[in-house]
C-alpha cells in the first residue's frame, strides 16, 4: 500500500507571527482525529525553526520549499541541506514550476539538487508539469518524460523509494483551474509507467505521486479517489488551517 501524503506549500506567505498562528491552529485541529495520510507543511525558510518547535511531537512533518545543491560556501542568498537539517526539516520541494519559470531552474540543476538531498538524507518532493501551451500542442507526455528523466538522471532505485513525485500542471497552479480527476489520473498513470520503465515495477508501484494545482476542499476527494493519485501538494488552500484540514480529511 502506497503512503498518501498531503503537503502544504506556503510559498512566500506568512511572516513569523502568522506562521506560528497557522501551524498552531493546524496542530490543534489535527489533534482531534487520526489523519489517514502523512501531513507536511513547507513554510518559508525564516519560519522553519519556529514551526519545527511547535510541530515537534505532533503528526505534522516539516518541509522546505527549496535548497541549494552545494554543501556550503560563497553562494549568497542560498540555503544548504545541512542548514535545513539543523532546523528539523525532513522534506524539500525540488523543481517547483515557479522555480523553473521565474528562477530559470533547469533539469540539470534540479538533478543536482535531488542528488544533494539524497546524499544528506532529506526526502525530496520532485515537481513536474506541463504548461497550457505544451498541453494544447500535444507535447504534454514528452515534456513530463523529459522532466522526469532529466531530474532522475543517475539516481538509483534505492533513492526513488525515499522521494515523492508531484504532478503539477502549470496551468492549474494558483489559477483556480483544476485538472479533472480523469486528466490527472491519465498523467499519474503515465508517470508511474515511466518510472517502471526507468527502474522496475515495484519501485513504480511504491512511489507516492501527489497531484497539485488548485486543490481545494471541494475537489480534493474526487482527485484523491483516483487509483494513481496518492495525495496532494496544496498551495493557496493550505494558508488557512480549516481548508487544509478538510483536504487532509478527504485523503
Ligand atoms: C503549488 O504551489 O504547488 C500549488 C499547487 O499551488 P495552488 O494549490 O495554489 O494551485
Amino acid at each position: 500500500m502506497r503512503k498518501k501524503v498531503v503537503a502544504g506549500n506556503w510559498k512566500m506567505n506568512k511572516n513569523l507571527n502568522e506562521a506560528i498562528q497557522l501551524v498552531s491552529e493546524l496542530k490543534n485541529e489535527l489533534s482531534n482525529f487520526e489523519p489517514n495520510c502523512e501531513v507536511i507543511v513547507c513554510p518559508p525558510f525564516t519560519n522553519l525553526e519556529s514551526v519545527n518547535t511547535i510541530i515537534k511531537d505532533s503528526k505534522i512533518h516539516l518541509g522546505a520549499q527549496n535548497m541549494y545543491f552545494e554543501d556550503s560556501g560563497a553562494f549568497t542568498g542560498e540555503i544548504s541541506a545541512d542548514m535545513l537539517l539543523s532546523v528539523g526539516v525532513e522534506y524539500v520541494i525540488v523543481g517547483h514550476s515557479e522555480r523553473r519559470a521565474i528562477f530559470k531552474e533547469t533539469d540539470e540543476v534540479i538533478n543536482l539538487k535531488l542528488k544533494q538531498a539524497f546524499k544528506k538524507d532529506l526526502k525530496p518532493i520532485l515537481c513536474v508539469g506541463e504548461t497550457l501551451e505544451q498541453r494544447e500542442s500535444g507535447e504534454m507526455k514528452s515534456v513530463i518524460k523529459s522532466q522526469v528523466t532529466g531530474a532522475l538522471k543517475e539516481i538509483p532505485a534505492s533513492d526513488i523509494s525515499k522521494m515523492i513525485l508531484a504532478y503539477e500542471p502549470v496551468w492549474a497552479i494558483g489559477t483556480g483551474k483544476t485538472a479533472t480527476p480523469e486528466q490527472a489520473q491519465e498523467v499519474h498513470k503515465f508517470i508511474r509507467e515511466l518510472i517502471s520503465e526507468l527502474y522496475d515495477e515495484t519501485t513504480a508501484e511504491n512511489l507516492t505521486i501527489q497531484y497539485g494545482g488548485s486543490v481545494k476542499p471541494a475537489n480534493a476527494a474526487s482527485l484523491l479517489s483516483q487509483p494513481d493519485i496518492d495525495g496532494a501538494l496544496v498551495g493557496g488552500a493550505c494558508l488557512q488551517a480549516q481548508s487544509f484540514v478538510e483536504i487532509i480529511k478527504s485523503a
